[in-house]
């Protein structure tokens, strides 16, 4: 199959909300990465998402709707926490696990009896979602266990010849997946994947907001993860990928007695002016390191890099999600000084 790629005009929408539609699948931008986006009612059309991405089967898809109202058609059951959240953080980067529906199914929702909904932000993929008419199952566009895409190029890179289309919205603004949140209690959140909507935002609100272990930790063989997608191994380069939790000042230390030039590193924007040694940086603050962090995975990829040492970000903010993200790429190997 050819993949086509379409631009922002009205034409190219209406083009992308055919497919869908249709039963095929399409390469949408979002606020957070790109998504491959194709109706969670079609079985068919879901099971190609699966399939292009070599996606584990019980790895869930979130829900994309166009208004938090319309999630009463997909679900039995919404707590009142999940409005009051609903009113402050959609549309945005927010993804809430509810009891689903017969609408939706299993294998959309990777055979379990709940269903994460999001309503995103970006114009052209709420466009997309209103004129096709559908609910939008949507997984990042990347091929499974490599980083997330953030602009289209990354998309074609992975899914060419293998999706119908791709929609060339320009770079993802935030670069890290949404926030997951579940619902421990009547006041009390969990959050099962760390994103731009961060606790400290989520505690204006809740009681309380959980950090759940598998967040920051390897879970142990066998355990039940919370959310499957923290059981894989993700996000990752085909290089090596080491963190190394230190100053700027230690970081290089350790680079200079240990591999110095045999490897890459990726430092922050301004630690390079005492690391002497093959690096690229990857901004200055956890925002700039949300947007950057995936790009430079795949820019580490293309320069061939074998081995790669992390300088590792802050876990403040939407620094967690960075920080969750590099600890899986680097398969949980890090190096505290
Ligand atoms: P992605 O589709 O690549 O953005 O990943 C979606 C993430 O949300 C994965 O980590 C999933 O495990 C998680 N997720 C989606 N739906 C559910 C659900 N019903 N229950 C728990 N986690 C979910
Ligand atoms: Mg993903």
């Amino acid at each position: 199959m050819d993949t086509i790629i379409l631009k922002e005009s009205s034409e190219d929408i209406a083009k992308a909300a055919e497919l869908i539609k249709n039963g095929q699948i399409v390469g949408i931008p979002t606020e957070t990465v790109y998504g491959l986006g194709a109706d969670a009612c079609n079985e068919a059309a879901v099971r190609a998402i699966f399939a292009a991405k070599g996606r584990p089967a019980d790895n869930p898809l979130i829900v994309h709707l166009s208004d938090f109202s319309h999630a009463k058609r997909y679900t039995s059951y919404i707590p009142s926490l999940a409005l009051q959240l609903a009113k402050k953080f959609c549309p945005g980067p927010l993804t809430m696990i509810l009891p689903k529906n017969d609408k939706i199914p299993m294998i959309t929702s990777g055979g379990l009896e709940t269903v994460g909904i999001r309503v995103p932000s970006h114009k052209i993929m709420r466009r997309i979602i209103e004129e096709s008419g559908c609910p939008i199952a949507a997984p990042s566009a990347n091929t499974s266990g490599l980083p997330s895409p953030t602009c289209a190029a990354h998309v074609m890179a992975d899914m060419n010849g293998k999706i119908a289309a791709v929609v060339d919205g320009g770079e993802s603004r935030y670069g890290v997946e949404s926030t997951v949140i579940s619902f421990d209690s009547e006041n009390v959140i969990r959050i099962l994947r760390p994103g731009a909507v961060t606790r400290e935002m989520l505690l204006e609100i809740c009681d309380d907001v959980i950090i759940d272990p598998a967040i920051l930790n390897e879970l142990e063989e066998g355990a039940m993860a919370a959310s499957p997608g923290m059981k894989y191994k993700h996000y990752s380069p085909k290089a090596d990928v080491v963190m190394i939790e230190a100053s700027a000042e230690d970081f290089t230390r350790y680079i200079a007695e240990n591999d110095g030039d045999k490897v890459y590193s990726l430092i922050y924007d301004g630690d390079e002016k005492l690391f002497p040694y093959r690096h690229l940086t990857y901004g200055a603050d956890s925002l700039e390191q949300a947007h950057m962090i995936f790009s430079r995975l795949r820019e580490l990829d293309e320069l061939g890099a074998k081995k790669v040492y992390v300088r590792a970000p802050s876990t403040e903010g939407v620094g967690l999600a960075v920080y969750n993200r590099l600890i899986r790429a680097a398969g949980f190997e890090v190096i505290r000084i």
